[in-house]
C-alpha cells in the first residue's frame, strides 16, 4: 500500500466523493496557510502528502468535480501582506511526487514518449528548506523573494543578505535569475530549539519550518543570528547553460554553494541507485533532506516537455518513505490545554526514531484515535517524517491483547472533574468548568507571558504557587497582589519578593496588541492582536466593533472574528477587562506602526547617543514595533550602548546578552 491510498476508499459513489472532495480542499488549503504562510504545521508532512494524494485521486476519478481554485491547482498559498510583493520573471512551480520506484517508471516513460530520445538525469538532494529567487543586475544582488504562489513572492531581500552562501556581488557582472534553497543545518536547528525551550517559547516542528519562518522575519537580525545556509540549482538570464548539469557548475563558479553530493545519471537504474544510497545514509547529512529531485539534463528537452498547472513535466521529486518503528501504547493520557481542550496523547515504550528517543505521540482527538483504533496495550507503527512531533502511523492489530478496550474520552475532566463536553462542529472535547484548576492556570500563565504583560520573575512555578495560595485567581489579581502576601511564600525572599511587585508595576502600562493577546481570546493569536490594532485604536473600539467591522480586517477569518466578537460581548468578559482597568492598567492608545521591524524585540538603553536622545531613540524604536525597558533581564535582545555605559553594559555582558554600538543601532532602525 502507497502513503496516498490510507485514506482513499475506492468504494465512494459521485455523491460522497463529492462532499470528501469539499473536506479535503478545506482540510489542505488550511494546512497550506499553516505551513506556508504562518511557518506552523500542525501535521507532519506524511499526512498533508496522505490527504492531498487523497483529493488528487479523487479529482482524477471525478474530473467533473475538480475545481481549477483547488489546492492540487495551485502552488503554494497566498502569500503574506506583511511583505513587499516581488513578480516572479517566470511562474515558479512545485514538483509532482513519487513515493516509489514504479511512478519513477512511469515518469520517465512519460517523457520517452514525447522526447522520443534517451534521456539523461541529474539526480539531487531535496533540500528540506524555503525557496527563493534572487534576482542580480549587473552582478549585484537587487532582490531575494520567496516563491509564494509561483507568480507573487514575498520581498525578503532583508533577510537574505544576511546569509554568507549567497554572494551580495557575483564573480561577473551579469543579469540573471537564480534559484536556490535556503535551510537551516541540523545542528544549528537543535541549538535553536534548545534555547526556545530554555525561554519558555514553543519549539519549531522541523527545520524547514524553521528556515522559512527565518527569512520571512521582519527584522534582519534575527535572520543575522541564525546562520542559515543555501544551496542554488537554477539560473535563468544572461547566459545559458545547455545542461543541469553545467548549470550546476556555472553556478559555482559565480560565487555559490552548489551542494556537492549532486549526481549525473545515464539512465534510470543509476537513478534509483542515486536514491536507494542516499535513503540508506541520509541521517548522516548535517542537514535534512525528504527526498531526491530528478531533472532531465538537456534544457531543450525540458522545452519541449513543458509544464502542467502547477508542475514541470522534466522534473518529479521522489520523497524518502519517513522512517518508522515500532513499539507499544503503554498508556493514553488526557491534557488539558488553556482553552479546555482535551487532547489524548499516547505514551510509548522509548524507541529511538529518526535520531532522538521518543516516548510520547499526540493522538490529536477522539475521532482520529477511533479511525486508527488505537488501544492502550497496542504494538503501533510510530514515524516522525523529519518532523519533530512523532505521529502514530498505525496499530498492528494482530499483536493486540485479548482484552484490549476502545478508547472513550473521559466523561469528567481528568484535573477538575468538571464536565467533558463536545462543541457543535468541533472535532475536540472540552472540559466546561471555566474555573478548571489547569484551564485558569494556562491562561494566567498566558497573561503574563513574554508576549502578553511580560512580567518578569512571572515563571509558571511562581503562578502556579500564587494561584494554590489564593492570591491570584483571577488576571485582575496580579495587580492587587502585595509585597506583604509574597513575602511569606516559599522560595521569596525580602529582595525577591519587592523586585516582583516593581515587575508588575511596570507591566501595567501596555501596548493595545499586547493587551489583546494577554486576555487569550479563542484564535487570537499576537499577530492577529497586532492586525487588529493597525485597524483599532482603542479597547473601545474593538469591543464594539459588529461582526462585519471585525471581518473587515486584513488577516481576520469569519471564524476569528466571530471568536472575538462572542468574548467582548459576555458580561463576565467584559467584568474582567473592567477589573483590569480598576486595578490600574493603562493601555496605550493603539498609533498605526510605522512598521513591524523590530517587532517583540526589548530595548535597553544606556550611556549618552551623539545622534539622537534617549527619548528619540525609544520613539522610533516603539514606531518599529520593538519595546523599550529599562533593565536588563534575560528578556532583553539589546543593549544599546553609547559612551561611557556602566551597569547595564556589565549586566548585559554577563547574560551573553547582544551588546551594539550606537552606530550599529543606527542601522537596524534606518
Ligand atoms: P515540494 O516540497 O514537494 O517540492 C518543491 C520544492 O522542493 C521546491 O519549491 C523547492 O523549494 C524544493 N527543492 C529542494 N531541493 C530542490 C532541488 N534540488 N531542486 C528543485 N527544488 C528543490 O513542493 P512544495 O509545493 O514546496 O511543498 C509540498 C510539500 O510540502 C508537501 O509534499 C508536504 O510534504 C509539505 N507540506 C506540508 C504541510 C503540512 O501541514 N505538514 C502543508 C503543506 C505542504
Amino acid at each position: 500500500m502507497k502513503i496516498g491510498d490510507f485514506l482513499y476508499d475506492r468504494s465512494m459513489n459521485k455523491n460522497e466523493a463529492m462532499r470528501r472532495i469539499v473536506e479535503l480542499v478545506e482540510e489542505v488549503n488550511y494546512h497550506n496557510q499553516r505551513y506556508y504562510v504562518l511557518d506552523k504545521p500542525e501535521v507532519s508532512d506524511a499526512h498533508y502528502d496522505a490527504l492531498y494524494r487523497e483529493l488528487v485521486k479523487l479529482e482524477e476519478e471525478y474530473p467533473n468535480l475538480a475545481k481549477s481554485s483547488s489546492p492540487t491547482q495551485r502552488v503554494g498559498a497566498k502569500v503574506s501582506g506583511e511583505f513587499k510583493k516581488i513578480t516572479h520573471s517566470k511562474r515558479r512551480m512545485s514538483l509532482d511526487d513519487a513515493f516509489s520506484f514504479e511512478e519513477l517508471e512511469d515518469f520517465a516513460s512519460r517523457i520517452e514518449k514525447i522526447t522520443k530520445d534517451k534521456i539523461e538525469y541529474v539526480c539531487e538532494l531535496k533540500i528540506d528548506g524555503l525557496q527563493i529567487v534572487l534576482t542580480y543586475k549587473n552582478g549585484l544582488l537587487v532582490t531575494g523573494a520567496t516563491r509564494g504562489d509561483g507568480r507573487l513572492g514575498e520581498d525578503v531581500t532583508h533577510t537574505i543578505r544576511t546569509i554568507q552562501e549567497i554572494p551580495l556581488k557575483l564573480t561577473k557582472p551579469l543579469n540573471v535569475v537564480v534559484s536556490g534553497e535556503v535551510y537551516i543545518s541540523k545542528k544549528d536547528f537543535e541549538a535553536i530549539n534548545k534555547q526556545q525551550t530554555k525561554l519558555e517559547e514553543a519549539v519549531y516542528a522541523n527545520p524547514r519550518n524553521l528556515a522559512a519562518g527565518t527569512v520571512r522575519q521582519l527584522d534582519p537580525s534575527v535572520a543575522a543570528g541564525r546562520r542559515l545556509k543555501s544551496f542554488v540549482y537554477d539560473l535563468e538570464g544572461d547566459i545559458g547553460p545547455t545542461t543541469q548539469i553545467a548549470m550546476l557548475q556555472e553556478l559555482k563558479s559565480l560565487g555559490f554553494a552548489v551542494n556537492v553530493d549532486n549526481r549525473l545519471c545515464v539512465n534510470l537504474d543509476e537513478v534509483k541507485k542515486f536514491i536507494e544510497s542516499w535513503a540508506e545514509k541520509r541521517d548522516k547529512l548535517p542537514y535534512e533532506t525528504d527526498g531526491v529531485v530528478i531533472k532531465v539534463n538537456k534544457i531543450k528537452s525540458r522545452d519541449v516537455l513543458g509544464a502542467t498547472a502547477k508542475s514541470p513535466r522534466w522534473a518529479i521529486a521522489y520523497k524518502f518513505p519517513a522512517e518508522q518503528k515500532t513499539t507499544q501504547v503503554l498508556d493514553i493520557k488526557v491534557q488539558v490545554g488553556r482553552q479546555g481542550t482535551l487532547t489524548p496523547v499516547a505514551v510509548l515504550k522509548p524507541v529511538k526514531l529518526s535520531g532522538s528517543v521518543v516516548s510520547r505521540a499526540t493522538l490529536h482527538n477522539e475521532d482520529e484515535i477511533k479511525r486508527k483504533d488505537i488501544r492502550v496495550g497496542d504494538t503501533v507503527i510510530v514515524q516522525k517524517a523529519g518532523d519533530v512531533i512523532p505521529e502514530v502511523v498505525a496499530v498492528i492489530k494482530s499483536k493486540r491483547p485479548a482484552k484490549s478496550k476502545e478508547f472513550k474520552m473521559p466523561k469528567s475532566c481528568p484535573v477538575c472533574s468538571g464536565a467533558v463536553i463536545k462543541p457543535k462542529g468541533e472535532v475536540a472535547h472540552k472540559c466546561a468548568n471555566k474555573n478548571c484548576f489547569v484551564v485558569q492556570l494556562r491562561k494566567l500563565e498566558h497573561f503574563v507571558s513574554r508576549k502578553a504583560f511580560d512580567i518578569d520573575g512571572l515563571g509558571t512555578k511562581i503562578v502556579e504557587q500564587l494561584y494554590k495560595e489564593g492570591l491570584v485567581k483571577d488576571f485582575a489579581d496580579f495587580f492587587t497582589v502585595t509585597e506583604g502576601d509574597i513575602k511569606p511564600l516559599e522560595r521569596f525572599a525580602e529582595k525577591s519578593a519587592s523586585n516582583l511587585i516593581i515587575s508588575i508595576e511596570e507591566s501595567k502600562q501596555i501596548d493595545l496588541d499586547r493587551f489583546i493577546y494577554a486576555l487569550g481570546i479563542l484564535h487570537v493569536g499576537d499577530q492577529t492582536a497586532r492586525d487588529l490594532t493597525s485597524q483599532f485604536s482603542t479597547l473601545k473600539e474593538i469591543s464594539n466593533a459588529t461582526l462585519e467591522d471585525l471581518q473587515a480586517v486584513e488577516g481576520v477569518g469569519e471564524k476569528v472574528a466571530k471568536s472575538i466578537y462572542e468574548f467582548f460581548n459576555d458580561h463576565q468578559n467584559s467584568l474582567l477587562v473592567d477589573n483590569l482597568l480598576s486595578a490600574g492598567v493603562k493601555i496605550n492608545i493603539s498609533r498605526k506602526l510605522k512598521s513591524n521591524q523590530l517587532s517583540g524585540k526589548v530595548f535597553v538603553l544606556t550611556g549618552t547617543m551623539g545622534s539622537l536622545s534617549r527619548e528619540e531613540a525609544s520613539a522610533r524604536i516603539r514606531e518599529l514595533g520593538g519595546r523599550v525597558s529599562s533593565s536588563v533581564s534575560a528578556k532583553t535582545d539589546y543593549v544599546v550602548a553609547g559612551g561611557s555605559s556602566g551597569s547595564k553594559y556589565d549586566k548585559a555582558k554577563a547574560l551573553g546578552i547582544r551588546v551594539i554600538t550606537e552606530k550599529q543601532f543606527l542601522d537596524i532602525i534606518k
